[in-house]
C-alpha cells in the first residue's frame, strides 16, 4: 500500500459512518458533525467543462456540484471534493481554476479570497487529485457491501432532498 492508498485508508476509517445508512445528505450530516462546520452543498447550471468545487470560507465549507450532468456523477463530485476536505489537502487559490464572473460572485457572497479545490472536465494528475478519487472509489465500495448502491446508482431523490440545503445561497449561475 502506498502512502497515498495509506493515508485515504485512514481517512475512511476515521469517519466511523455507518454505511447501511448511506445517502449523500445523510453523508454530509455525518461529516458536518465531526468537523463542527456546515457543509452547504449548491447544484448549478455550469458550463459543462466545470464539474464542481469546494471552497472553505471560515464559518462553512460550500460544495458547488454542477446539476447538468447526471446525478451519478453529480454524487460523485460531491464526494471527490468532500475527499479533499477530509484529507486535509492543500488549498489552492480557485481563481487559478475558475471564470473571473463566477469568482466575483464568490468574493462577494462567501469568502474575500476563495479557496479550495476545483474538478473540471481535464483533471490535473496529481497525487491530491488521485487520493480524491481513490477515497471516492474507496467510499463506493463500503456503499455496496453495505448495500446502499442504489442511493449512488438513482441518487437522484437524495440529492433532491439537498435543496433544503443550497435555499437562501442566491446563486443561480
Ligand atoms: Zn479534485
Amino acid at each position: 500500500m502506498t502512502d497515498g492508498e495509506a493515508r485515504v485508508q485512514a481517512a475512511v476509517d476515521g469517519l466511523g459512518y455507518d454505511f447501511r445508512q448511506f445517502t449523500v445528505p445523510h453523508f454530509v450530516k455525518h461529516l458536518e458533525a465531526l468537523r463542527t462546520r456546515d457543509i452547504i452543498l449548491h447544484g448549478v447550471a455550469f458550463d459543462q467543462g466545470l464539474h464542481g468545487f469546494w471552497v472553505q470560507a471560515e464559518t462553512a465549507d460550500y460544495v458547488f456540484f454542477n446539476r447538468r450532468t447526471h446525478e451519478v456523477h453529480q454524487a460523485h463530485h460531491i464526494l471527490h471534493e468532500l475527499g479533499h476536505m477530509m484529507l486535509r489537502h492543500q488549498l489552492r487559490d480557485l481563481a487559478a481554476f475558475l471564470p473571473p464572473e463566477l469568482m466575483a460572485h464568490l468574493r462577494a457572497s462567501i469568502s474575500a479570497a476563495p479557496q479550495g479545490h476545483c474538478r473540471r472536465w481535464d483533471p490535473h494528475d496529481t497525487p491530491e487529485e488521485r487520493e480524491a478519487e481513490l477515497f471516492v472509489r474507496r467510499l463506493q465500495r463500503e456503499i455496496l457491501l453495505a448495500g446502499r448502491l442504489a442511493a449512488l446508482t438513482h441518487p437522484d431523490t437524495s440529492i433532491g432532498a439537498l435543496d433544503r440545503f443550497t435555499r437562501g445561497l442566491g446563486y443561480d449561475g
